[in-house]
């Protein structure tokens, strides 16, 4: 397949009606290898941020053999793509038929899970036609957390609370071949402190379980960069997390995992839009809430932006965008900011919709095809790249050291 050098040779070459998504290899490839190499334990990709086949297969070369999967078609997409991939069902709601699904055909072992009732499901569907009850389980208990240090929350859809936490998981040891314990901080988390108040919440239900633990998994949450989102290098999280890993009181040999969606994919990806209307500071553009941009306009996430087309001779002013879709909903307020001749006709690049973006397309209203190619140029971002000044030196994060 033919590689564009960058965003503004597809829009000469392609003068493009249609969004058009841009994938950046090279750009997962390095956040797969930095994962890798340096986190202090086994990084799983969370497939949910995105489940491209082209995206899972980079990943698998660049060295991520673990993979978290949360429904029985991600189980069956990983499995297709990578034979030899450990898949981990992450999910602590599972269907019984899913879960024997992908025991028996798709080599599964790592199941987590947030109450009695799918521990007891996991158990009867994971038996053998003559009741033999299995013996090599993963089980991984999942450990409600906060989210207040994190952009987006996950702290009231699942896990167990620490006070109801002991029983749960001494039966969980009852069954398991390994005992884990997991927990989310939320996406996005902006400073490593968040895992360290989880960390915190694991060492007391370990304490108060007196249970011997063979995983703790970190969950995801790493952060990528956004405008206004800088957060401090990576390296700050693992080592932060290793060091509150290594006091815990579990077993020697004990595990450290991570399930790393948003920080492994959101540089794979940038979304060529056109301009088909401007009013004023309010651009209408043909990809929205219902394509690339949901989190733009429900939670008023700012991406970076840039003018493809045009004179770029103006001095820059703050727009809003609004979707292809009848839909008022579909608008997002940014601000976004371009230069203020950007008119009708022009091409913008929305960078960094790699995690929770190109992924959630849909075709409401007839919107949402359009072409995907690769490029060869930098993501408008990088977390990988080595040429950040220091950012903890900007005030909107907390530092630690
Ligand atoms: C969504 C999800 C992840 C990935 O979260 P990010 O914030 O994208 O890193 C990891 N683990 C579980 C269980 C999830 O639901």
């Amino acid at each position: 397949m033919y590689i564009y050098p960058d965003a503004r040779s597809v829009v000469r070459d392609l003068s493009p009606d249609e969004p058009v998504i841009l994938n950046r290899p090279h750009a997962a490839a390095r956040a797969g290898r930095f994962f890798a190499e340096k986190f202090p334990g086994k990084a799983l990709y969370a497939v949910k941020a995105n489940p491209s086949p082209e995206l899972i297969e980079v990943l698998w070369a660049s060295g991520i053999t673990h993979f978290d999967v949360a429904s029985i078609a991600e189980v069956r997409t990983v499995r297709s793509l990578l034979p030899e991939a450990t898949l981990c069902f992450m999910h602590p709601v599972k269907t019984a038929s899913a879960i024997r699904e992908a025991y028996f055909e798709h080599g599964v072992r790592t199941f987590s899970l947030d109450t009695m009732e799918e521990l007891e499901k996991i158990v009867q569907a994971t038996k053998t036609v003559d009741g033999t009850p299995a013996a090599d389980l993963r089980l991984c208990v999942r450990l409600r957390v906060s989210s207040d240090y994190s952009e987006l929350s996950l702290a009231s859809k699942f896990g167990i609370d620490l006070a109801d936490a002991a029983p749960l998981l001494q039966a969980t040891r009852q069954v398991a071949d390994w005992l884990g314990l997991c927990f989310h901080v939320g996406s996005q988390a902006m400073t490593p402190f968040a895992y360290v108040q989880a960390l915190d919440r694991v060492r007391a239900a370990v304490a108060e379980a007196g249970v011997v633990i063979d995983i703790v998994d970190v969950g995801g949450g790493f952060p990528s960069i956004y405008p206004g989102m800088e957060p401090p290098p990576l390296e700050d999280y693992f080592a932060i997390i290793h060091r509150h890993f290594e006091a815990l009181p579990i077993a020697y040999n004990a595990e450290l995992w991570c399930e790393p969606g948003r920080a492994l994919c959101a540089e794979y990806s940038s979304l060529v839009v056109k301009v088909e209307k401007r009013r004023g500071d309010e651009l209408f553009i043909n990809d929205g809430a219902y394509g690339a941009l949901f989190d733009a306009a429900h939670v008023g996430w700012r991406f970076p932006v840039r003018l493809l087309t045009g004179e770029q001779s103006a001095g820059e002013q703050e727009f809003a965008f609004y979707g292809p879709t009848c839909d008022d909903a579909d608008y997002m307020e940014g601000p976004f900011m371009l230069p203020s001749n950007v008119a009708a006709g022009d091409h913008i690049e929305i960078g960094m919709l790699g995690a929770y973006g190109c992924a959630m397309r849909t075709a409401f209203n007839g919107f949402g095809r359009g072409e995907v190619v690769k490029v060869a140029d930098e993501p408008m971002a990088s977390l990988y790249r080595g040429d950040r000044p220091d950012p903890r030196q900007s005030d909107n994060v907390v530092s630690l050291r």
